[in-house]
């Protein structure tokens, strides 16, 4: 039964967002392609009023800068990365009908293993669980080919040059970190300082059958924080030190228990549950983003991923997970420590040096032991060549010249014999001003199209038998509903002319008048609208509308003068809908 209303809240939610424009499944003419969406009208501007939010908390509040890079990239930056090697998932290949599936997901639904279990699974180990579940096709019923490692990077060649491989990007992280020299400069060679991206992804997902949770192409956005390890957070984490993050701990899990501790942000960190202060910082500012887009605290928690579950390059990692209706707790974002692993990746496959300068705020001062070659000396035994073989030597480690004179007597700089009258090993003062070093970096990365898919669920509520799609006002794809009560009589007129004041103040506004009001609001629930102005006979007389509130169908009265105000106010969060006039 309980399975049923699931299904049908399901089916409900993803009618509406057929019918209405949010989004369906795209290239449908054609039979479709798995793991592809079209956004609407509507859709699109509810996906780009989440993104607009997590620029509003990220850029504006926090400092973040914004950049872009592209989709396709060349091999060699996703070698150095690791993800040639590693950004794999296990498969099988049905013998009788070549369906292909994800191995882990196979095990996980029909021999009921974990997925923590299963990705720590070697290849043998999975034939071995599908041979003794008895697992066979889900489509047909046939046997599976031995499990396979499937490379879930698009792969292309960029240009007419076969050897010139190219991927599509998997995350837009890369993108950042090869550009990193660049745009510490634009930072003003300030640590610390983050960057984030937000455009399109590609990965080739073996079997996507989860709607918008797992697509082909979508939407990341990935915020790469670089800093100082040995210097301590700044005044931001002031800002978050006391909001409570529920938490799923490691050891928990492999207790097979899913009971969440609730620690704030400065428990965490004091138990060392989460291991680096800027991690913690963005794992509440990712709290307050989901509250923000519609996801109450307790329908949210954070997931501690185990030693084998975590992406290669990370060193602590939590998953930001939302209870859905349908697919129960599900990722919507995830936050890796990833140490200075990408920046040292790229720079030994590169050459370029991606160290940065830190002065120290009193000069070191050490005793170096040096060899200094005597001029005097070398000058009358290699004559023209002397300079040359001084500076060799120069660069010889002190103590493997010593080693060599109490062995041979001698020293072999290249073809150069050299003994010790020709050099004096003695040590110096050095001064040292600072350190070269490579940034650590956290990482929190979302998926646009998860956050805007439980938007929707969280939005999704049925009044007097009727979809409301409730959606925090800051998000709602349209704000402001304007409706004459009769197209005639100068009320359309007004009411066109009442929608044009107020787009031009920068609301996006609809105008209906399209059949019975009754009909227009209900429509206009469906969609979201949170504020409904109506335009009536009384307006004509004393400058005044109704404005209607979507979730509580109550209706106040406001002059028209004060509307631009009263709705800057509104959508800013400053005043409820009570606030905005006299209650009818
Ligand atoms: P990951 O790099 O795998 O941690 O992914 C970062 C975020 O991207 C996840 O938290 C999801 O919100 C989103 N994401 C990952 N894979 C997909 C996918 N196949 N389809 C849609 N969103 C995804």
């Amino acid at each position: 039964m309980e399975e049923t209303s699931k299904l049908g809240k399901f089916t409900a939610i993803n009618e509406i967002a057929r019918r209405r424009g949010f989004f369906w499944n795209s290239y449908e003419i054609y039979g479709g392609a798995g793991g592809f969406v079209a956004y609407g009208p509507l859709g699109t501007r509810l996906k780009q009023n989440i993104e607009n939010k997590l620029r509003d908390i990220f850029v504006k509040q926090v400092g973040i800068l914004e950049m872009e890079s592209s989709v396709i990239t060349p091999g060699k930056v996703f070698e150095a990365s690791g993800h040639v090697a590693n950004f794999k998932e296990p498969m099988v290949e049905c013998i009788k009908c070549n369906k292909r599936f994800r191995a882990d997901h196979l095990l996980e639904e029909h021999a009921k293993i974990s997925s923590a279990t299963a990705e720590k699974m070697s290849l043998d180990e999975i034939k071995f669980a599908i041979d003794e579940n008895g697992i066979r096709c889900p489509d047909c019923g046939g046997n599976f080919n031995p499990p396979q490692q499937f490379l879930t990077m698009f792969v292309t060649t960029i240009g007419p040059y076969a050897g010139a491989t190219g991927y599509g990007r998997p995350e837009a992280a890369q993108g950042i970190f090869v550009e990193f020299n660049r745009l510490f400069a634009v930072a003003r060679e300030k640590l610390p300082f983050g960057v984030i991206q937000i455009g399109h992804a590609l990965r080739n997902e073996i079997s996507p059958r989860q709607g918008l949770i797992r697509l082909r192409e979508f939407t990341i956005c990935d915020l790469e924080f670089f800093f100082d390890p040995e210097k301590p957070c700044c005044h931001l984490l002031k800002d978050v030190e006391n909001e409570v993050l529920p938490i799923l701990l490691g050891e928990t899990r492999l207790k097979n228990s899913e009971e969440t501790i609730k620690v704030t942000v400065h428990e965490a960190l004091d138990r060392k549950i989460v291991r680096s202060e800027w991690q913690a910082f963005f794992m509440a500012m990712a709290k307050r983003l989901l509250v923000e887009i519609g996801v109450p605290e307790e329908k949210q928690r954070f997931i501690e991923k185990l030693p084998w579950e975590k992406a290669h390059y990370s060193s602590q990692s939590f998953d930001q997970e939302v209870l859905l209706d349908r697919y129960g707790w599900t990722e919507v974002s995830g936050h890796a420590y990833r140490t200075d692993y990408d920046l040292s990746s790229h720079m030994k496959a590169s050459g370029a040096d991606m160290r940065v300068f830190k002065e120290y705020d009193t000069p070191v001062e050490t005793e170096q032991v040096i060899v200094k070659p005597l001029m005097a000396k070398l000058g009358p035994v290699f004559k023209k060549e002397s300079a040359k073989v001084g500076e060799l030597i120069s660069k010889v480690d002190p103590q493997i010249i010593r080693v060599a004179f109490e062995k041979h007597g001698y020293y072999m700089a290249g073809n150069y014999k050299i003994l010790p009258e020709h050099v004096e090993i003695c040590s110096q003062k050095i001064v040292e001003r600072g350190k070269r070093f490579i940034p650590h970096v956290v990482e929190p990365s979302f998926g646009s199209d998860r956050l805007f898919y439980v938007a929707l669920e969280y939005a999704y509520s049925i009044k007097d038998d009727r979809v409301v799609m409730k959606f925090p006002p800051c998000i709602a794809p349209t704000q402001i509903g304007v409706y004459p009560l009769m197209s005639k009589d100068g009320l359309d007129t007004k009411a066109l002319e009442l929608q044009k004041r107020l787009t031009r103040e920068g609301f996006t506004v609809e105008y209906d008048e399209t059949g019975s009001i009754g009909r227009r609001y209900a429509r206009a629930d469906e969609a979201g609208i949170p504020l409904g102005i109506t335009v009536d006979y009384d307006t004509l007389r004393d400058e005044t509308v109704t404005i209607r509130d979507r979730d509580s169908w109550r209706q106040v009265r406001s002059p028209i003068k004060d509307l631009p105000q009263l709705m800057h106010l509104y959508f800013q969060g400053k005043i409820n809908f009570e606030n905005l006039g006299k209650l009818v």
